[in-house]
């Protein structure tokens, strides 16, 4: 479905909502037509192509539920960020980016990146920095890259629109992802409250409900409280001392209902970004295989 957010600037949503495996997209009718992550709906987006004309895709990062339809599109250029474009550019660098390498896990998502999200290669031709201006035709936006999610995550300001692209920085219910190689709470932290102050009239995330107008203060408030949730209940857990295997199976993040390795993964690389900190301060101790708060 197409909503458009200006007579220039339309909003694809993506399946099931915009959830995973989906997100929302922009695009742009000028200069030659511009998408903004292709993660949303492959009939939209190849009728656009087909009907208004498709020259580019700006990824706001690497992930794959951005990168979803990204193979349909092999004559389309791809921009990215200096940071994020080796991760699209190789896939070797893209389970590396996720932490995949070497772990338990790398087979079952060497298959479900390459397999179920199409992942191919793609040779960066714009590699975009932080306040850079972009030119679509008549429309311009200004390029804020947002450390944390990803290390060279952008997002996309169209300052004569105000409206703002946040891409996964998304204020969803679920809370925000740090769990990269590269990822930061701490960095994503200062990126969420930087992006509420930019003071978008309009704001669009890549998750659930695309369309924030106005004061997103509140919302972002919100989204970064799931860090601190996640971050007690592990202090919690960790009254006993716990190994790793403990650590992911007791679904701290998504819940006890959720099973198998994808969720294994998502646990672990979001839960050792938290043990990392708590350790760094002094707050828990690391015996062997096992963890546990300082009395
Ligand atoms: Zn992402």
């Amino acid at each position: 479905m197409i909503q458009r957010l200006t007579d220039r600037i339309w909003l694809i949503e993506g399946g099931k909502g915009g959830r995973y495996p989906y997100s929302h997209s922009l695009y742009i009718r000028d200069g030659g037509g511009v998408l903004i992550d292709c993660g949303s709906d492959d009939n939209e987006i190849l009728r656009l192509k087909k009907e208004e004309g498709l020259r580019t895709v700006v990824m706001t990062h690497y992930h794959e539920d951005h990168f979803l339809f990204l193979h349909m599109l092999p004559d389309v250029e791809v921009w990215a960020t200096g940071e994020d474009a080796p991760a699209l550019e190789s896939f070797e660098t893209l389970l590396d980016r996720y932490g995949l390498i070497g772990s338990e896990w790398e087979p079952f998502f060497r298959k479900l990146l390459s397999e179920k999200f199409s992942f191919r290669p793609r040779s960066v031709v714009r590699k975009i920095a932080d306040g850079e201006r972009l030119r679509f035709g008549q429309t311009e936006a200004t390029a804020i890259v947002a450390p944390g999610h990803t290390p060279g995550h952008l997002c996309v300001l169209f300052p004569a629109d105000g409206i703002l692209f946040l891409g996964d920085y998304d204020l969803s219910g679920f809370g925000p992802w740090y769990g990269d190689k590269p990822g930061s709470i701490e960095a994503l932290r200062r990126s969420t409250r930087m992006l509420a102050e930019v003071g978008a009239k309009i704001n669009v995330v890549s998750h659930e409900a695309p369309v924030h107008s106005g004061d997103i203060g509140p919302e972002a408030a919100a989204y970064l409280s799931h860090i601190d949730r996640r971050e007690e209940a592990l202090r919690e857990f960790l009254r006993q001392p716990r190994t790793m295997r403990e650590i992911i199976d007791r679904r701290i993040v998504y819940g006890e209902e959720r099973k198998g390795p994808w969720f294994d993964y998502g646990e672990w690389a979001l839960m050792t970004k938290h043990l990392e900190g708590m350790l760094a301060k002094g707050e828990a101790a690391r015996d062997g295989e096992h963890y546990q708060m300082r009395k």
